[in-house]
């Protein structure tokens, strides 16, 4: 069969359909994807050398026949390959480990090139478990694993660097004259060089610009596509634009027991701005737990029902609506303004308030307000509070709300923390305001970094915190990976049983992911009821629990979790009158790691700690944005801000002058593909 570039994976030669499903997990299912499969980073095995040149030390391939195979044993019993090799120069003594299975790869006579280091061993110089290729007598440089750059790619158990090197190389050569380069012409290297050199480089440099290259691409079509959607937004979708009365928004303001921080100043402006506009507001405020971005919605939907139009805020849960209704209600109402609650659980009755003549100017509710066919009268405004992770409510708001008609302005909160860069480019479609601090007069979570020596001393100040003010204390387990596997349960279930011995005078509770829900709510309910004290957790513990009266949070090996995640694991816990603490336990006790931690000790806002991240923790390590529902980039890194103004810039060059993209076929066709790609993830 000829492979095309959509052809699944399973159909190329030597992978057949239990190899495409271990490549599934490495998220490669088309031909595209593997020649999309990017190297993380390249062995450097170029230099080559005649056999009685190799150094000690040194990196090398060396290229000769098998003269010699022994299978042997080492003094501790393990398998151990002897192997010689000889080129017209001399001959080399290679060593293997446990591959008794080489004896038939490579049997006496065989010609092989090697790659390895070259070290001493019994007095003599080898090379110890070096990659091997065997060959014709060819000229190395039509080598993949040898004498060369050598790919080394993310791995998984059945897929290993040195197959997949063969299975690209292999695609290339039959699909490569098949892309199409989209772009027009920035000086860059063709796209179908770039991926050929992105995986077979011949230098460090070429790599570099062929990486390059697939990262400008990556960010040229991502704020392509959010161009693309905002223009469609704003040319397509009509709005209530709102008249802003300074003095009325003033009385609203002076009515609130608190002075609006400068952000929340800020960002009410931008909001208000953006109300008096012809289209629609599509506008997200990003802010923690606890930032105050209730009360800046709610400033909206007053103006919005100043101007005669009917406010609707979405919250995840019926607790959040509760809250939120509560809030606004006490807030609103003196101003003549009628505030209605639509829970799940009460349908029935609200249905027949709505069909009467009960009227709403402002309706608090959870998404079962989108699934029931509300007919609104001028909805001119709907907020979405989305707690933890963004995009979900407002996708489906985006379907219901937006079909025909003049579109409500829709106003989404979040407490995810995301980056400026990761704004601007997969949801460059969005416009951003952000909370970054919390109002003051709260107390603030201390944070410490506890080194090992300290650990028991930790022990004993937690016992005598509980013992003097009663505080509860979440102790959360190792981040073994993102997902919890049945590694992270059961060092939690081990950490478990160790804890119990520590803190002999108290109860302890245990969760994690893997327990029944009514398990696990059962042991919420103890904790919440503190009959639990300390409760031992996995790091992927309901983030949105909320007990008031938990004041210390204990993380163990902080350092394998990204600043944000610390943070809002810190979030469970100041939410009372008590002062609150968290405790970040590391084994690290120098260098850059623990720098890294030591910022959360004095820095407070997501937002900020957030970009820390990005730029500490370098490229690719932005955690948790799939936990969050954003994609993720292949080749770019959000990191690299340079590359996210030059491709930004480029954009604009293109669409400047040509918005529709009528003399930019290719551009448009790749486009439409990208969006559909995009859709189908969803
Ligand atoms: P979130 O951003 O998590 O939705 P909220 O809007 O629920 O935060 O606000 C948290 C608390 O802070 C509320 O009790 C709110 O009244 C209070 N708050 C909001 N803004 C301020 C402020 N500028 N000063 C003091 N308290 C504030
Ligand atoms: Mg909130």
């Amino acid at each position: 069969m000829d492979l095309s570039l959509t052809t699944p994976v399973q159909y190329i030669p030597r992978v057949g359909p239990a190899r495409a499903k271990l490549l599934k997990k490495l998220a490669i299912e088309t031909v595209r994807d593997l020649l999309y499969y990017i190297p993380f980073r390249y062995d450097d095995f170029s230099l080559i050398s005649p056999i009685d040149r190799v150094q000690p030390g040194e990196t090398v391939t060396v290229k000769g026949t098998v003269t010699a195979f022994h299978n042997a044993f080492t003094k501790s019993g393990k398998k151990l390959q002897e192997v010689k090799v000889s080129d017209e120069t001399g001959t080399l003594e290679i060593i293997w480990f446990n591959q008794p299975f080489l004896s038939r790869v490579l049997p006496v006579g065989t010609q092989v090139r090697l790659a390895g280091s070259i070290g001493w061993f019994a007095h003599e110089l080898v090379m110890t478990s070096p990659s091997y290729e065997v060959t014709g007598p060819g000229p190395v440089s039509e080598s993949l694993h040898t004498g060369r750059l050598v790919p080394i790619y993310p791995e998984t158990e059945g897929i290993s660097s040195k197959w997949l090197r063969g299975r690209i190389a292999f695609v290339l050569e039959q699909v490569l004259s098949s892309v199409v380069d989209a772009l027009p012409d920035f000086g860059l290297m063709p796209l179908p060089r770039a991926i050929q050199t992105v995986h077979f480089p011949q230098t460090k440099d070429q790599a570099v610009m062929a990486r390059r290259r697939l990262a400008f691409d990556e960010l040229f079509f991502l704020h392509l596509r959010a161009f693309e959607e905002r223009r469609n937004w704003e040319q397509t979708k009509k709005s209530y634009p709102c008249r802003i009365d300074k003095n009325e928004v003033t009385k609203l303001i002076n009515t609130l027991p608190f002075t609006l921080t400068d952000d929340q100043k800020t960002a009410t402006r931008e909001i208000l701005t953006d109300l008096t506009r012809a289209y629609p507001m599509n506008r997200l405020l990003e802010g923690d737990v606890g930032a105050g971005k209730t009360v800046v919605a709610m400033i909206a939907m007053y103006v919005a029902h100043s101007n005669g139009l009917v406010s609707v805020l979405m919250a995840p849960t019926q607790i959040l609506a509760e809250q939120h209704y509560t809030t606004i209600k006490g807030f609103l109402e003196p101003f003549g303004i009628q505030v209605g609650l639509v829970t799940g659980s009460q349908k029935t009755e609200l249905d027949s308030r709505l069909r009467g003549n009960d009227k709403f100017d402002v309706l608090v509710g959870t998404h079962a307000l989108l699934s029931r066919k509300i007919k609104f009268n001028r909805l001119g405004l709907v907020v979405i509070d989305e707690q933890q992770r963004f995009g979900v409510l407002q996708r489906s708001a985006l379907e219901k709300i937006t079909k025909r008609g003049k579109t409500p302005h829709l106003l989404t909160m979040t407490a995810t923390p995301i980056p400026r860069s990761v704004a601007r480019t997969v949801m460059g479609n969005l416009d951003l305001s952000i909370l970054a601090t919390i109002p003051d007069g709260r107390k603030k979570v201390k944070t410490w970094v506890v080194p090992n020596e300290k650990r028991q001393k930790a022990y004993q100040w937690i016992t005598k915190q509980i013992n003097e003010n009663g505080g509860q204390t979440f102790i959360i387990c190792p981040l073994i990976e993102e997902s919890e596997t049945l590694a992270t349960v059961k060092s939690a279930k081990t950490e478990f049983d160790r804890l119990t011995s520590v803190f002999g005078g108290f109860c302890l509770g245990l969760l994690h992911g893997r327990m029944k829900v009514k398990e696990k709510n059962s042991v919420l309910e103890d904790f919440r009821r503190n009959k639990i004290q300390i409760l031992v957790a996995t790091p992927v513990v309901e983030v949105g629990i909320d007990i008031p009266n938990a004041t210390i949070m204990l993380i163990e090996a902080a350092e394998r979790f990204g600043l944000s995640q610390l943070h809002q694991l810190r979030g469970r816990v100041g939410r009372g009158e008590l002062q609150s603490y968290c405790l970040l336990f590391t084994e690290v006790s120098e260098g850059q790691t623990l720098n890294r931690l030591k910022a959360i000790e004095t820095t407070h806002s997501g937002p900020i700690l957030a970009e820390l991240d990005l730029t500490l923790r370098g490229p690719g390590e932005l955690f948790g944005t799939r936990q969050h529902g954003l994609p993720e980039l292949k080749v770019a890194r959000f990191s690299d801000s340079d590359l996210i103004s030059e491709t930004r810039t480029a954009v604009h060059g293109v669409v400047g002058q040509d918005p529709n993209l009528s003399s930019f076929p290719l551009l448009r066709e790749k486009l439409r593909e990208s969006t559909i790609t995009n859709g189908q993830q969803d």
